[in-house]
Order: structure tokens, then sequence, then C-alpha cells
């Protein structure tokens, strides 16, 4: 429920000016554009929305706190305060659920600090707001004024609330509207989707274009090429089991032996045990003491497992019917043959491949050399762990998360800490790191006005396009090259790092990295509550999966969707993924996972 970070615009004037009007002209034209909007208005005098007699107006005049009254279409919350303070613009955008809405409208609260743009009425001879006012960005005038010039501010004509909308779109939500100079009318048709950004499946199918895999190849022994992929097809040397053994523990026999219709007594001939063969033939009509994964002795093809047979006495034991011939063995080259293809290349090595490998008797493969991977966070209110916390500070979690995700991944990292948003400072820590790395990545700085400080910065290093992405949380994304390497600015919010990584870098950096068969683990869950979501951008909602009483598995949320909120993202262990077509869901449908790699 915070809303500092979404866009915000004021409209003020002298009372009777029309701001109320002008808001509710513009609301059905920004919807239209696909945003949700909360509207918040200042009033002067005792707030009455309902009424003497009703029921909520009991509750409040006893002295309830909160009232709530929710109904299928709505829900409305009184917040009594006992004591007169000073309406707080913040104090009511601390109310705006910031997972639903888009775009605040503020009517009034002139005196607080936020963009503004004033209404105008010649006839009523007010005077203008604007020269006392620096956060005045726009003046709405229904007759053409003659201002002195240079104006600061941008003059937009009242009776147009189409353009008025067009400018709010560009200067506060930070979309562009040059190719739209037609805006739509009906709110049928609202998606989330901006006229300019990129489908997540576009974003990744430019990316993966752009890049040629690495194939250096280098040898690497068995542990250090755990997370590495392998270059070349590795062909099994051996038959595993290299021997036929016992795959219980009990009394090797031969099947021509095995008792019929009656429990038979026989002599124990020996015993084997793994690692010490019986090295003799077993007579017929006896058996042999065998241990689990010791090879079969010679004149023997089955095994009676030990809970099967009783010992009556010293060097005899006992076997009942209903065995079967060959039981319990495991053949050579049953699991492999020698000379049989066991790991391809451009596959990454997992514990089981270690394991596999050593059971060859492989002690080292051809591996390409891991992407070298460095990045660093951008900010001036970022502070490294150890640095005091200033106030309007926050401490760098972003190079943890990274450096967590790049490990998790095999990759070579090199972690270049905070570098503060001053020119100089980037631009030397961006060259540092392009001539030490494959890949750089940042966090921070490319949110619509940082970006273009960044942008001139990058152009003068190498070729890089900023993006918006049509995802949720994330959004912002600059990709591109410094020179050989590639770069990728991802947004500064916490978890919108960690979903751009993991739903864009990831897939990029495992094909740079020669991995040739990825693909994101999803499967279906159903959902235990409605979740909400317009069409137009694909949501990653972090979430807890878990089995439900009759085995399948149900999906709930983590609470606070922010994509400040690491809180969110620590407590879960999967991603919803709603599509981009999704249009929400009811509580009970089926919808997609992605668990998190353990
Ligand atoms: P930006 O994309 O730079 O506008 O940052 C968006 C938000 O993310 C701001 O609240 C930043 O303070 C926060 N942020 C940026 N970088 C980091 C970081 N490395 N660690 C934690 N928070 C960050
Ligand atoms: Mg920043």
């Amino acid at each position: 429920m915070s809303s500092n970070s979404l866009p915000i615009v004021g409209i003020c004037a002298w009372s009777g000016t029309g701001k109320t009007t002008l808001i509710t002209e513009l609301i059905p034209l920004l919807r239209a554009q696909g945003l949700r909007l909360a509207v918040i208005k200042h009033a002067h005098h005792q707030i009455e929305l309902d009424q003497p007699g009703k029921d909520t107006f009991r509750f409040r005049t006893a002295g309830a706190e909160q009232v709530i009254l929710a109904s299928a279409q709505s829900r409305a919350v009184m917040f009594e305060q006992h004591e007169v303070v000073e309406a707080s613009l913040r104090a009511a955008l601390e109310l705006v659920n910031d997972q639903q809405i888009d775009l605040i409208l503020v009517e009034g609260f002139k005196h607080e600090t936020l963009p503004k743009i004033e209404i105008h009425r010649p006839s009523l001879g007010h005077p203008l707001l604007f020269p006392h006012d620096s956060q005045i960005i726009a003046l709405a005038s229904d007759l053409p004024l003659d201002l002195p010039s240079p104006v600061r501010v941008t003059q937009l004509d009242l009776k147009q609330p189409s353009l008025i909308v067009q400018f709010i779109l560009e200067r506060i939500v930070g979309r562009s509207t040059q190719n739209t100079t037609e805006l739509r009318t009906t709110p049928s048709c609202a998606d989330a989707r901006e006229p300019s950004s990129l489908s997540l499946a576009e974003a990744q199918a430019r990316i993966l274009a752009a890049i040629t895999p690495i194939k250096t190849v280098i040898k690497q022994s068995l542990r250090l090429a755990l997370g590495q992929v392998l270059a070349e097809a590795v062909i099994s040397p051996l038959d595993v089991p290299a021997h036929t053994n016992a795959a219980m523990d009990g009394y090797a026999i031969a099947a021509a032996d095995l008792p019929l219709n009656a429990l038979k007594t026989l002599p124990i001939a020996g015993s084997a045990f793994a690692g010490h063969a019986f090295a003799a033939t077993c007579p017929p009509g006896a058996c042999i003491r065998i241990m689990t994964g010791a090879p079969m002795p010679a004149g023997t093809d089955t095994v009676v497992m030990q809970e099967h047979t009783e010992t009556t006495a010293e060097g005899w034991v006992r076997i009942g019917t209903g065995h079967q011939f060959g039981q319990n063995v495991r053949h050579q080259g049953e699991d492999i043959t020698q000379g049989q293809t066991v790991l391809t290349a451009g596959r990454r090595l997992s514990p089981a491949d270690l394991g596999l490998l050593a059971s060859l008797g492989i002690a080292e493969v051809k591996v390409y050399r891991a992407p070298r991977v460095a990045f660093f966070s951008t900010g001036d209110e970022l502070r490294s762990i150890g640095e005091p916390l200033e106030a309007g500070c926050v401490y760098d979690s972003n190079r943890y998360t990274l450096f967590g995700m790049l490990k998790n991944l095999g990759l070579d990292v090199v972690d270049l800490g905070v570098v503060a948003d001053q020119p100089a400072a980037l631009q030397a820590a961006f060259k540092m790191a392009a001539d030490s790395a494959d890949v750089v990545i940042t966090s921070g700085g490319v949110s619509v006005g940082e970006a273009d400080y960044t942008k001139t910065i990058l152009d003068q290093l190498g070729e890089i396009s900023f993006w918006k992405i049509a995802i949720k949380p994330g959004r912002p994304l600059a990709f591109g090259q410094l020179g050989e390497t590639l770069f990728f600015g991802l947004p500064g919010n916490p978890v919108a790092v960690m979903v751009t990584f993991q739903q864009i870098v990831q897939p990029a950096l495992l094909y740079l990295a020669g991995e040739t068969a990825y693909q994101p683990f999803v499967i279906p869950a159903r959902t235990t509550q409605r979740l909400k979501k317009k069409p137009g951008r694909t949501e990653f909602l972090r979430a807890i999966y878990e089995p439900a009483p009759d085995g399948s598995l149900t999906v709930h949320t983590t609470g606070a969707q922010g994509s400040g909120i690491l809180m969110s993202m620590s407590r879960a262990n999967c991603y919803i993924i709603l599509d981009e077509d999704n249009a929400g869901v009811e509580a009970g449908a089926w919808v997609k996972v992605q668990p998190f790699r353990l």
C-alpha cells in the first residue's frame, strides 16, 4: 500500500474554476489509455459520505477509528481522526493500493510538493498561480493567454482534454505518444500495454539474436566443472555396472536349485562382499552368502533376499518357494554400456552429472569457458554494508541478489561495488567493467528521467537500446553492447532486479555460456485467491505453492507485491506468471507457476 513510486499529478486552481469537471473529463480518457486511476481530493470541511441513521454513521459516531463498508461492487473505508489535524497528501497516499493503480490524480493540496497542472479561466479574473509555484508544469486555459516570455510552463487548451491527457502521458507517466496521435476512447479496450513497449517474448528474442555463444573450450576437473557447459559429448569408457552383482543382501543361487513346491535347505558354500568377490564357482545344489553390490559368483544367477530365508544350522540356510529366475540381480552394462553417449554437448553439468562422470572414472571434461560477469549498482542513495546509513539512504541489496543468482548459474563474477550517479564515475565504471568482463550488469538508473543521463554516457561507449518491457515488476531495461561486451541495465527496485534478471538476463547468459536446452520450468497450480490483472503485460507475482490435501498443487501470493518489497521474494518459492493477455483470474483457477530452482 505504498504509492511512492506511482506517477502523480495535481490539478490546481482557484475554487470555482472547474477542477472537478476537468478531472471527471480526464478519467475516462486516461482509462482508455489503459491507466488505472486513483483520485485524491482535499476537503476543507468535515467529511460526510454517509448519512445520519445509516449503520456506518452509527458506528463512526459511536467512536470507531475505521469503518469499512464492503459490497460486491465497492469498498469504502472511513478513517476517523478524533483530533483535528491538517490533511496531508502523504497520509492520503498511504491509502492508495499501488498494485491496482497506475496514476494518481490529486485535486487540491495546492501547497504540497507534486507536479501540478494549473487551470485558468481569464473571465473569472483570478491571478495566475504558476509564477508563485515552481511545481506547476503546465497551464490549461480556456482562452489563449499572452504570457510574457520566456514561459516556464507548457500551455494547454482546457477545451481539449485529450491533449491534456497526452501531456500527462508524456510528462507524468513517461510514455511516448508520438505515434499515437489518435487517442482511443472506448474504455472496454483498456489494456496496460504501452504503445512503445516490447513484450517479454520480443525482448528475449531480440537479446538472444544479438548473442554469440562463447566457444572457447577448456579442460576442467570434475568438481570445478559443476554448473559449466559441456563442450563435447561424453562417451562411456565402461559398462556400468562393470560386473553383474547382487541388488540385495541374501543368498546367491542357481535358479535351477530354487525350491519348487516345498521349503529347501541348502549348504552355504562361501560368501561374497562388495569389493570382495567369491573367486570360485558355486557348486550345484549350494548357495553363496552375498551382500549388495558383490559380484555374482560363477554358477549363480539369482539372489534370494535375506528376509526370505532362515538359517537352520551353522552353514545351512532354508529357502521358501515363490522365487523367480534372475531376481535381485543387477547386470553388467544394465545402466550404461561401453561406447554409449552419456551426456551431450551443450549440457550444463548438475550434481548428478558429476556423479555419473565419476562413476565412469572420468576425472576431467571439456567445457566452455564460463562467461565473466561484472556488475555494479548505481545510485547516490546507496550505501554498502558497514557504512553508516544517513537519512534518505538505503543499503545496496541488488549486488547481493545478483551475486547469488549469478553464482547459482556457475558464472565467473566480478563485483564492482556501488557507483555514484556522476558522469565521470559512471563512465569509468562502465569502461572498467567492459574491459574486464564478457557481460556488464548494472541496476538502477534506467528509469524514465534517469535514462537520458546514463544514455549519454553509454552512447559514447557503445550501442545501447533503452526499452520498456511489458512486464510487472520490471519495465525499464537497457540492453546493448559496449564494444565486445554485452550490457544489461536493470531497473533499481530490488524485486524488479530479480524478476528481470531471472526472466530476461538468465536465459541470455545461459545461451552465451553455450547451454542449448535451457527452458524455464513451469507447472500448473490452482490459485486460492482472486488475482486481478489487466491485459497488456506479463505479471510475475511472488507466491508460495504447496500441496492441497488431494495432492494437487495450490498457490497463493506472499502478500504486498510492491517492486521494492524483497520480503515478498524471500518468502516465495515460485512466481505465478499471468501472461500478457490474461485479464485476471478467479479463486480456484489454474495458473502457471514457475518454481524457483533450489
Ligand atoms: P532507480 O531505478 O535507480 O530509479 O531506483 C528505483 C528504486 O530502487 C529506488 O528506490 C532506489 O533507491 C532503489 N534501488 C536502486 N538501486 C538499489 C540497490 N542497489 N539496492 C537497493 N535498492 C536500490
Ligand atoms: Mg537511482
